[in-house]
């Protein structure tokens, strides 16, 4: 995969905005999908897609879209913080195979970040336990 190519519309991300696979789901609104990611590289990595574009990075992505999305972006990060209290926040994004991206709808990665506590490796390990995920979403959620 180089940094242009075309957009796979089955790509897993097109597939939960379209409701075929499911997400552990944060918010929702007419711009953007926010869920919890099933790999986490810390407790309450959040995922935040935009909807209704075929941008498989951030290069791709039309302007008249991205203010409205980075709001969402944000938003999310605001209640990232007032729900999990952390140390920092990592919001992050990656462009091309080579950068690290291995999902291509763009997104923007949120990850909180505590004192003394290393980032677990990226896209990698088990999948998180379902039911522990949806109560971070929901505490998440209850600040947006
Ligand atoms: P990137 O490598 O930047 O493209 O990020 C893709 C992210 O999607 C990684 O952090 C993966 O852990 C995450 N991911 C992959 N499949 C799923 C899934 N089914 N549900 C939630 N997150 C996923």
């Amino acid at each position: 995969m180089t940094l242009h190519d075309s957009y796979d519309p089955d790509n897993i991300f097109a597939k939960m905005l379209r409701g075929e696979v499911p997400c552990v789901k944060v918010m929702e609104d007419d711009v953007a999908l926010a869920f919890m990611d099933i790999f986490p590289q810390a407790e309450g990595h959040t995922l935040v897609v935009p909807k209704d574009v075929e941008a498989r990075n951030l290069l791709e992505m039309p302007d008249d879209k991205l203010g409205p999305y980075m709001q969402r972006v944000q938003a999310v990060t605001r209640a990232v913080e007032k729900a999990l209290k952390p140390d920092g926040i990592v919001v992050t994004q990656f462009n091309g195979a080579p950068a690290g991206q291995t999902v291509y709808h763009l997104h923007f990665h949120i990850i909180p970040r505590r004192e003394g506590e290393s980032l677990r490796r990226h896209a990698d390990g088990g999948p998180a336990d379902t039911d522990s995920l949806k109560g971070i979403a929901d505490r998440i959620a209850a600040f947006l």
